[in-house]
């Protein structure tokens, strides 16, 4: 199953998500100038961030591709810019929560990559090629319309919440896709005929070569004059449009980003062409303790100062429940500690966990009485080490 790794490429460059082309700019010159393999060379790790920084850049600099990265993680260049803004504009307002707490995202629809045929040089007009040009576009037409077409790709976003990205379960969504016209089964017609719209009856049509005129066969019809009713019921398109319910299975361990293939459920073909398919973008949720990261749990965690200076065993959070976790002495503010295999139960390793990280947070008490107070200055006296001492070597 392929994943959509997420990055945070502002962090890369260390501006904000507000940070104007120029800032972004001068991040980037600057990291580029500390980390290019011309000035470390031999130095993996420097070759590895000048790779990272390179690639922020490129998507960041770029307005459109940091608009869709903006509007959905990550950056690929399947994805529309329009379909972003759109998919930004429908995520504004708001989402129907789901009963199990799956929301819906914004379909995009990318029916409009399949046209890339277009005739090149039909704007200029100019002897035989531009005529040929402006008809091979008609001519196309005709042949989609009698050979099998195979239906458009459907995406949507699915907002998965946090414990059911962990524990899997069954996601509710509605879609839109295109189904063959039930009133003509993908026929686009009923069967009866009427005049052709092209020639308006003549079966003949003019068109101009350059400076020249030309009287050929209507391309439309045939010649006949006559085209097939459009079915009334699809306007002669052979699909229509369908909201459908779908239910479908996240496995457990399923990451942010991830991508769920549903084959056939995208548009439907047309003549007998196979339908798309259903990509889904999964959209993992958050949780007011756990942070995931990938398959690892994050959490920061208040300790006092005796807990960290003496060492002591606390109860922790996990994602089963509590668990204990043993703080060595002297343990300092900011430092992590690992629960091996605490995290996230692996959705492609069978039998791998994450782990959680532990960020010790050390909370300093507030002194209400003035025993406490005495302790204190006495514990100053009997610790007379500046803290500081180092920094001043270093100044
Ligand atoms: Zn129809
Ligand atoms: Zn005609």
């Amino acid at each position: 199953m392929a994943t959509t790794q997420q990055k945070d490429y502002y962090g890369v460059l260390g501006v904000k998500k507000t940070a104007s082309a120029d800032d972004i700019r001068k991040a980037f010159r600057k990291l580029a100038r500390k980390y290019h393999p011309d000035v470390n060379p031999n130095d993996k790790k420097a070759e590895e961030k000048f790779k990272e920084i390179s690639e922020a850049n490129d998507i960041l600099s770029d307005d459109k591709k940091r608009k869709i990265y903006d509007q959905f993680g990550f950056y690929s260049d399947q994805i529309d810019p329009a379909a972003a803004e759109a998919a930004a504009r429908a995520g504004q307002s708001g989402y129907a929560q789901g009963p199990r707490g799956q929301q819906q995202g914004a379909p995009f629809d990318f029916s409009g990559f399949d046209f890339s045929e277009e005739a090149p040089g039909a704007a200029s007009g100019q002897g035989w090629g531009g005529f040929r040009d402006i008809f091979s576009g008609m001519f196309n037409r005709e042949r989609q319309d009698h050979g099998p077409q195979p239906g458009t790709d459907l995406e949507y976003q699915v907002n998965v919440d946090f414990w059911t990205a962990i524990r899997g379960g069954i996601a509710r969504l509605e879609i839109q896709r295109q189904e063959l016209c039930p009133a003509c089964h993908g026929k686009a017609s009923t069967g009866g005929s009427q005049t052709c719209p092209e020639c308006h009856g003549q079966g003949q049509v003019t068109q101009m070569g350059g400076r020249m005129k030309f009287n050929i066969q209507c391309p439309r019809c045939g010649g006949t004059g006559k085209v097939q009713n459009d079915c009334p019921t699809c306007h002669g398109e052979g699909t229509v449009y369908r909201t459908e319910p779908l239910e479908f299975r996240i496995k457990p361990g399923t990451r942010d980003g991830q991508r769920i293939r549903l084959a056939g459920k995208g548009n439907a073909g047309l003549n007998g062409g196979p339908a798309g398919d259903l990509y889904l973008i999964i959209r993992g949720g958050t949780h007011p303790v756990f942070a995931r990261i990938a398959d690892d749990i994050h959490i920061t965690l208040p300790v006092t100062v005796s807990e960290a200076a003496l060492g002591s065993r606390i109860e922790v959070p996990t994602i089963d429940g509590r668990a204990q976790l043993r703080i060595p002495p002297g343990t300092q503010s900011g430092q992590k500690l690992r629960m091996r295999d605490r995290g996230v139960p692996s959705a492609t390793k069978e039998g791998a966990r994450g782990d959680e990280i532990v960020t010790v947070e050390v909370s300093v008490p507030q002194l209400r009485d003035e025993r406490s107070r005495e302790i204190l200055r006495e514990f100053a006296k009997l610790n007379p080490e500046d803290p500081r001492e180092s920094i001043w070597t270093k100044v």
